[in-house]
């Protein structure tokens, strides 16, 4: 069994649709489970809709509700579909939502339980449409709705998976269903807590349920079928000719969103890596691209740098304090650091100062924070870069940290080498103006070489 998951552009038009039924038709693997998001779009105007009910008039709420059902109508006259099933369905899902949002109109309140319920119909209303989609093309499939066994807590728009009951749950209802089905057809982003009530996992959830089923139907890869051939070997419109990387270990994709790439958020498919079950990043629309295929990190290292990555605006911070011990400044930073919600790309002490690299946009907070008003904050705007590959990167490969090293040095005049701070990467703190020139050195020594 294989899970397919097919994000909001692969279903957000009829085109589109074709396309995925394509792709689906084409894998000649005999069972899959495919999970498909709301299509695009749609969830923030369910989102919208929800929250402007509780106080909009009856014809503006009309107007909104119409717009979202208009536009799967669309696509279901441009598929062609013919189905009693699914015009009674869409019926009564559009007679749901507009009492729904009645409800919340009469109520003049949205509550978090409220949003997860009308949000959920995005999921409802593609994965019924593109469902009766290929059924009317001759495949055979089963749409299961996710809420029969996707268990979550009563944590609305951010619900927990309770796993003791989610596993024998989805194991009960898919696996029986594969026997006489093809395809299974399910919601990616909804659950249900122990009262049936509907949850959502968090935005971008679907990448997280298809792991979730994947892991408890120890399927043999999950494959996230998205807009983009993958996770590029640096960013394409800095460096046109990067390249897909094919094969990475799950540090490895962490520590590439951690820098920017925005592809996946590696923690949604950490259920599936956990199980050693790869995670293969595809593109619906270059479906013959081999894509991006993540692993454990038991299973696989890179034995050289795979990727180069930046954020071009941080500041390093220099923090000083004349009365405070090195660990009292130390602490208080620390915790300051913490509270101040940011990402903090590295931290050291060096005699009696402080540095911290940490996202420009956050810099003001520093000098208006109530508990610095003593401290001399001073900060120089950088850029931070890091080449990211092998495990013990800095210990094991002497001549890719010298390369890393010599390249750093010949385009900026004062960085700051910061070989030690990950053990899948190198990575240092240089001049705005030079990141592209470094950057572009870094992929041609040691990507292309
Ligand atoms: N439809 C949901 C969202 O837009 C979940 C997803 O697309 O993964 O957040
Ligand atoms: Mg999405």
């Amino acid at each position: 069994m294989i899970v397919m998951k097919f994000g909001g552009t692969s279903v957000g038009t009829a085109e589109a649709m074709k396309q995925v039924a394509a792709i689906i038709q084409n894998d000649t693997r005999k069972k899959k489970v495919v999970v498909l998001s709301a299509c695009s779009g749609i969830t923030n105007k369910l989102l919208y809709l929800a929250k402007k009910s509780a106080y909009i008039d009856e014809q503006e709420r009309i107007s909104l509700i119409e717009e979202i059902i208009l536009f799967h109508s669309d696509i279901i006259i441009s598929l062609g579909i013919e189905s009693p099933n699914l015009d009674a369905q869409f019926t009564l899902i559009t007679k749901e939502i507009y009492e729904f949002c009645e409800g919340i109109s009469l109520l003049g309140e949205c509550t978090p339980r409220s949003l997860d319920r009308l949000s959920s119909f995005g999921e409802l209303l593609s994965t019924l449409i593109f469902s009766e989609y290929i059924k009317g093309i001759g495949l055979h499939a089963e749409l299961v709705n996710a809420l029969s066994f996707m268990k979550t807590d009563s944590t609305y728009t951010s619900a927990h998976i309770q796993y003791d009951s989610m596993v024998p749950q989805v194991q009960k209802i898919i696996i029986p269903k594969c026997e006489h089905n093809d395809i299974i057809i399910t919601q990616g982003f909804i659950g249900s807590d122990e009262h049936d009530i509907v949850t959502t996992l968090g935005r971008g959830g679907s990448d997280f349920s298809a792991a979730l089923i994947g892991m408890a139907i120890e399927a043999q890869e999950i494959i996230i079928w998205t807009d983009v051939s993958g996770i590029a070997s640096a960013d394409p419109k800095l460096i046109s000719h990067a390249h897909t990387i094919e094969k990475m270990s799950f540090q490895e994709a962490r520590l590439l969103s951690f820098f920017g790439a925005k592809v996946l958020h590696p923690e949604t498919i950490l259920p599936a890596i956990k199980h050693n079950i790869p995670v293969i990043v595809k593109n619906t629309f270059s479906p013959h691209d081999k894509g991006t295929t993540i692993v454990s990190d038991s299973s696989y290292s890179a034995s050289k740098i795979i990727s180069v990555t930046s954020k071009n605006a941080v500041g390093l911070v220099e923090f000083t304090h004349q009365t405070f011990s090195i660990t009292q400044k130390m602490s208080i930073i620390g915790e300051f650091l913490d509270t101040l919600q940011c990402d903090l790309y590295a931290f050291g002490c060096l005699e009696n100062t402080m540095y911290a690299v940490i996202s420009l946009d956050r810099i003001n907070f520093l000098s208006k924070a109530e508990s610095l008003k003593d401290w001399d904050i001073s900060y120089k705007d950088q850029s931070f870069i890091a080449a990211i590959g092998p495990n013990k990167v800095s210990d094991k490969y002497p001549d890719i940290l010298s390369t890393f090293n010599q390249i750093i040095c010949q385009h900026n005049s004062m960085p700051i080498l910061l070989s030690g701070i990950s053990e899948y990467a190198l990575c240092a703190v240089i001049d705005q103006k030079s990141l592209h020139q470094t950057l572009i050195s870094l992929h041609s020594e040691l990507i292309e070489q």
